[in-house]
């Protein structure tokens, strides 16, 4: 099965999904959307009111800031998978409970595995707590590390810098520092790849020569 077909497969499930309370209140899932093959995956919270009426990601006001965000790094929408922790509304916007997270987080999983992103950025702690657990945010903000063989990058939830004027500048420097880190994962990355080719290499040379009798 391609990449598509699985994304397209997981998005049906999502919008029949019963396993957790979420559905209740549920218009229209949120699977998340982008390109199969993005190199970088923005994952935030889950969807809002807009979202809900919508299912799409990041439609409401927090997502109009997420666009000027990604503008000003350079980032074209249509280039990343956007996706949610949880893919139902939680009600009045609420938190994610701990059972809701554990229970959606083998379609986010699956997404990964498909999309297989080089990149992850965050946006907000529950999403920041899946790949890094028990970090704190505002010590972790706009500070990119490698979790397995994915760059993460933890950045505030765009919906909370709107909210809390204080974290506006913060969140502001984080995206401008995006591009370079992107740079600096790609550089990473492209050396990783050539010395596993070159391992390769090694390998074959290292063989016995066949020679051939005819
Ligand atoms: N906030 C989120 O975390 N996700 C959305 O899709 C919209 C708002
Ligand atoms: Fe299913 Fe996730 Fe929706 Fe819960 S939030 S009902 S686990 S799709």
């Amino acid at each position: 099965m391609s990449a598509e077909e699985t994304l397209a497969g997981l998005s049906k499930q999502i919008s029949t999904c019963t396993k957790c309370p979420l559905h209740e209140g549920r218009r229209k899932a949120v699977p998340g959307e982008g390109p199969a093959n993005a190199e970088i995956m923005f994952i935030g919270e889950g969807p809002g009111f807009h979202e809900n009426e919508q299912g799409r990601p990041f439609v409401g006001a927090a997502g109009k800031f997420l666009d000027q965000l990604l503008a000003q790094a350079g980032v074209t929408r249509a280039d990343v998978f956007i996706g949610n922790v949880v893919k139902c509304r939680p009600p009045g916007n609420r938190d994610p409970l701990p059972e809701e997270l554990a229970a959606c987080d083998e379609y986010l999983e699956a997404q990964i595995e498909a999309i297989d992103p080089g990149i992850i950025v965050t946006l907000g702690r529950f999403s920041m707590n899946k790949f890094i657990p028990g970090a704190k945010i505002s010590k972790l903000h706009g500070q990119m590390r490698k979790v397995g063989e994915r760059y993460v990058i933890p950045m505030f939830h765009p919906a909370a810098a709107l909210h809390q004027a204080a974290l506006k500048p913060a969140i502001l420097e984080d995206f401008a520092k995006l591009p370079g880190l992107l740079r600096e994962a790609r550089a990473a990355q492209g050396k990783a790849a050539a010395e596993v080719k070159r391992e390769n290499v090694m390998r074959e040379n290292d063989k016995p020569q066949q020679l051939s009798l005819f």
